[in-house]
């Protein structure tokens, strides 16, 4: 293990101690705000095809450091942990990285977790870089809905944003989805100064084809490293952009609405025409939050905000049983803040990195 290994990773793991077995409440999936865990996110890899400025930039110089192969979970264990999951009640999975398609064999462990007993949707997040090849198996594997990223409509920008990206790949890969059956939404991270001329526009390319356009507020991740403020562009500046072009906003409760953080809004003369927004930064979610996220190497993060980690792999590479894995989700469950802070800058932001976390 390197040295930037250790700088970045290591120290936010150890932090939730799992609970002795008398002390694990009746159903380990409430957490103290009463809040029940039914989603699960697990990060099948760090890896990426893309180097997005926001998340993983070329020039993160030493901290660009990836896991080991050997210190990654292998599908047998991701299968075992959603079966614990699912036995507790977890329902929903979602399959995101680094980018999942990148990870070998993603068609099989799709294929593995969605014929877990109890697990009733199995989604993805994807750059949509491979999805002209993956998609239809993909969906036949299992996957019902996936959230391609595209922040752009402009071939020349999306290379900059994305790095190594090529936008004509990413809209067939968007097309390869909704031929193969598979939900569509559009996640976009939404930056003044980038794509804040073309809110309106990516919504037209979603609803032209079905798909849901949802924006991101962007957070920062990386200890704030990756953030500018100049770049801020918050839920009420998207509506309003949108607005000032296609007319009123309306809350909404529709289609695009699941388990997810995300809130919709539809358009007032025209209902079908539905967005997202995610606002992590500026109207909290987090007094509904459902969710739990599993890095690559089995970290379980109980909020994206904080870094604070319990390493089920430790469990089920010493010969952990389930109730020793389910103690030690229980402990996370328990420990689960009320909400994030998602300071800016420096030690209040969170420093794990948006790639190793899946978002
Ligand atoms: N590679 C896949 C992708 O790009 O969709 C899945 C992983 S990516 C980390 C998941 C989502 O997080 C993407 O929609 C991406 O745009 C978003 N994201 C990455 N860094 C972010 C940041 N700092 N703030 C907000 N969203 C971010
Ligand atoms: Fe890769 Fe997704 Fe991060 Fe972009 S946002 S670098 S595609 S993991």
């Amino acid at each position: 293990m390197t040295k930037a290994m250790n700088r970045v990773f290591l120290p936010v793991l150890g932090t939730v101690q799992p609970l002795g077995e008398a002390a694990i409440p009746a159903d380990p999936l409430v957490d103290a705000f009463a809040r029940r865990i039914r989603y699960l996110r697990v990060s099948v890899t760090d890896r990426c095809n893309y180097r997005c400025t926001y998340c993983m930039p070329e020039d993160l110089g030493d901290r660009l450091v990836f896991e080991q192969r050997s210190a990654v979970l292998s599908f047998e264990e991701i299968t075992r942990l959603v079966g614990v999951f699912a036995k507790l009640g977890v329902r929903k999975l979602r399959l995101t990285g680094g980018e999942p398609t990148v990870r070998k064999g993603i068609v099989d462990l799709v294929r593995q977790v969605a014929q877990v007993p109890g697990i009733e949707q199995v989604v993805m997040t994807s750059n949509g870089h491979l999805l002209g090849e993956l998609a239809a198996p993909l969906a036949a594997a299992g996957i019902s809905t996936i959230n391609i990223s595209v922040d752009t409509l402009d071939p020349a920008k999306f290379s900059g944003l994305t790095g190594r990206g090529d936008l004509a790949r990413v809209l067939a890969g968007i097309d390869a989805a909704l031929a193969a059956g598979i939900r569509v939404k559009l996640n976009a991270v939404a930056l003044h100064g980038v794509n804040d001329g073309e809110l309106v526009a990516l919504c037209e390319y979603a609803w032209a084809r079905g798909a849901i356009p949802r924006f991101i507020e962007h957070m920062p991740m990386s200890g704030g490293q990756l953030y500018a403020p100049t770049s801020e562009l918050n839920a009420a500046q998207i509506r309003r952009r949108i607005e000032a072009e296609i007319g009123p906003l309306v809350a909404s409760a529709g289609t695009g609405r699941d388990a997810g953080p995300a809130r919709y809004w539809q358009v007032a003369s025209d209902p079908r025409r539905e967005v997202g927004i995610i606002s992590a930064m500026t109207e909290h979610f987090c007094d509904d939050c459902n969710r739990l996220r599993l890095t690559a190497t089995g970290a379980l993060h109980a909020c994206l905000g904080h870094d604070d980690a319990i390493s089920l792999r430790d469990i089920l590479r010493r010969g952990g049983t389930d109730d020793d894995l389910v103690g030690a989700i229980a402990a996370a469950v328990t420990g689960k803040r009320a909400g994030h802070t998602f300071e800016r800058t420096g030690a209040g932001a969170p420093q794990k990195h948006m790639i190793g976390i899946g978002g």
